[in-house]
């Protein structure tokens, strides 16, 4: 019998010419994976031909549900997006929100995989097993907004559509796209590592989808009583930062302890950043009433809307103005890689680039860690443009147009990313560039946060903050946080663990904090949906197994043991602290990190899966 929360089958369309099979998912791949980024992991390195160009035909472009989508559980509509990166040539796993999760799931499917490339600009409609090509020339440049609009507008009620922006598609000159652009829907975004790019090389600009049917969950009484319990926690203060200000409560925080990334990773601390940062009413953890207390200014910037995702109760959206400017969402990662690390201080140019970044529907965080880095190649001549200095936001918005449109020789190098312009302009500038295995570095400074050095060293998708939480180890207070030994590394590897099981459930992570025991409460959460009766133990096996399926896949597609390492900077320059303490990352202390890391991991001396993990991982 087929476990609740699941159909049990993908649907694999191929847009050379609009066919479509399904594909048996079983029982025991639904029970090892879950869904999500585990669910993905596994169909693309079955589905993906060993060595496929990223931009190629070959390569499949993964879209993943998972049982809790459709469920009442609060933070559950959301989707997975994967495939192999053009800006890394390793796996990379994207997750978003919204209504897109619930309409494609109810079309009767556990993931939409999509492979092949359409002659011309298309957009793929699945409705129900129904499949089909529409012709996009209309959507042709647009924003993915627009496009989302457009299409909803000529398709009816119950569509939802996911799209790219112009960074991701084709270009005049059959040129890629951005190698970090986005797909998005709703206003969030698959984000990182160039999915929008791989959408954008299939000459796709949307996929739209519409629900057909339902799926019943194995004990709807179970999971109604789990769904009231969580919404409740959802309100209580481990959630207060996000409902409060949201992620940007971390801004100050972090640049009060000097782990504020700052021009390219020159500074922890940012002479601006009171500018750019606020507090939240109960302080920057939040203890505060998000209804009763006034929404907090940031340097002249009105919040005017906070909003959510479908089905849920935290609302960590904060939509913010300048003036009578556009509205933007404001998020710690955005403000962070488009003001500190490009050393921009004015908090109108900061918003204004986050929302150039979302129309032309690119990476903020890798766009401000590649911007950030020519911005140090100007600085130091490296590279002809003395007009693109640090804290110029005139430099920074004209910039982000010739990346996206790939308009100038310098818009085309930087939409390839950091370490890929770094190896193009040579001198030594690899050596700051800020990226780990070709993925932009996000807003934590190594430095200062030894477990986090390590989680971004070791991490499948590069240099990445959610799927290794190790910051909250740092900042826990419990370990020294310049000071990384093996505490550090054994609270990176269940940080890793219980990102593995939340992005494949999928819950978003802004929930985290409200498990007291979260592998059993998962358990259980996952038993009343599916019938399969899992514990804590089997899921902490769970984590283990997604984790070292993405490692697999990536050393299939050739990774190598120096990609686990961070940019030669965070080794060689250390941090003088306001306190006087010196913070140093050697490679020496990194070295040993990332062989506590694969002896506790079970791989051995070059970071490999001994023999016996094959016939656990279930890869064909
Ligand atoms: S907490 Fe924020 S990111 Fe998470 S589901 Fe809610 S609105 Fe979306």
């Amino acid at each position: 019998m087929l476990a609740g929360g699941y159909f049990g089958r993908a649907l694999i369309v191929d847009v050379t010419d609009g066919t479509s099979q399904s594909l048996p998912l079983p029982d025991e791949v639904l029970r090892a994976y879950v869904g999500g980024a585990g669910l993905g992991a596994w169909l693309l390195y079955g589905l993906s031909p060993a060595g496929a160009d990223p931009l190629g035909p070959d390569a499949p472009l993964a879209f993943v549900f998972s049982p809790l989508v459709g469920t009442p559980l609060t933070t559950s509509a959301k989707f997975a997006v994967v495939a192999k990166s053009p800006l890394t040539g390793m796996l990379t796993d994207a997750l978003a929100s919204s209504q897109f999760a619930i309409a494609g799931k109810l079309t009767g499917h556990d993931a939409i995989v999509i492979r092949g490339r359409s002659s011309t600009l298309s957009v793929l409609l699945i409705d129900g097993d129904s499949v089909r090509l529409s012709d996009a020339a209309g959507l042709a440049g647009l924003t993915a907004a627009d496009a989302d609009s457009k299409l909803r507008d000529q398709l009816g009620r119950g569509w939802r559509v996911a799209a790219i922006g112009p960074a991701g598609e084709i270009g005049p000159g059959g040129e890629a796209g951005v190698r970090y652009a986005t797909i998005s829907h709703d206003g969030r975004h698959a984000g990182r590592g160039g999915l929008g790019a791989v959408m954008g090389a299939k000459n796709l600009k949307a996929i739209a989808v519409r629900a057909a049917t339902r799926v019943a969950t194995a004990h709807p009484g179970e999971v109604l009583t789990f769904a009231r319990d969580l919404r409740e926690r959802s309100f209580g203060p481990a959630t207060a930062k996000y409902r409060e200000l949201g992620t940007l409560a971390n801004l100050l925080a972090f640049n009060a302890i000097s782990t504020l990334p700052t021009r390219n990773f020159q500074s922890a601390t940012f002479e601006g950043a009171d500018r750019l940062g606020a507090e939240a009413p109960g302080g920057a953890h939040g203890a505060g009433d998000a209804e009763a207390d006034p929404p907090p200014e940031i340097g002249g910037m009105r919040r005017v809307a906070r909003s959510s995702c479908a089905s849920c109760t935290i609302g960590c959206e904060h939509i913010y103005r300048v003036g009578r400017g556009k509205k933007t969402r404001v998020e710690y990662e955005n403000v962070f890689a488009l003001g500190p690390m490009c050393g921009v201080s004015d908090p109108e140019a900061v918003l204004a680039a986050s929302a150039r970044c979302d129309d032309l529907g690119i990476d903020t965080i890798s766009a401000g860690g590649t911007i950030a880095w020519a911005m140090e190649c100007a600085q130091r001549g490296l590279i002809d443009a003395p007009w693109l200095r640090f804290g110029d936001s005139a430099a920074l918005l004209r910039v982000l147009d010739e990346i996206g449109h790939r308009s100038t020789p310098l818009g085309s190098l930087l939409s390839e990313g950091s370490r890929s312009a770094s190896r193009t302009v040579g001198a030594g500038s690899a050596s700051f560039a800020p990226h780990v295995k070709g993925m932009e570095m996000p807003g934590y400074e190594p430095r200062t946060l030894h477990s986090m050095a390590l989680g971004l060293a070791v991490n499948a998708r590069g240099a990445d903050h959610n799927r290794s939480g190790a910051y909250e180890a740092d900042l826990s207070g419990d370990l020294d946080r310049l000071d990384g030994g093996d505490a550090h590394v054994a609270a990176a590897i269940e940080t890793e663990d219980r990102a593995a099981v939340m992005d494949s459930m999928i819950l978003c992570k802004f929930l985290r904090g409200v498990f007291t025991d979260p592998f059993a409460e998962w358990a259980e959460l996952l038993s009343g949906v599916t019938g399969w009766d899992m514990t804590g133990t089997e899921l902490r096996d769970t984590a283990r197994r997604i984790v070292m399926a993405k490692r697999v896949y990536n050393i299939r597609e050739g990774w190598q043991p120096g990609d686990d390492w961070l940019p030669d900077r965070l080794l060689n320059e250390p941090l003088t602290l306001p306190s006087g303490r010196v913070a140093t990352l050697t490679a020496d202390r990194l070295r040993a990190m990332i062989d506590s890391y694969y002896k506790m991991r079970g791989l051995d001396r070059q970071g490999r899966p001994a023999a016996g993990f094959a016939d656990d991982l279930r890869l064909a």
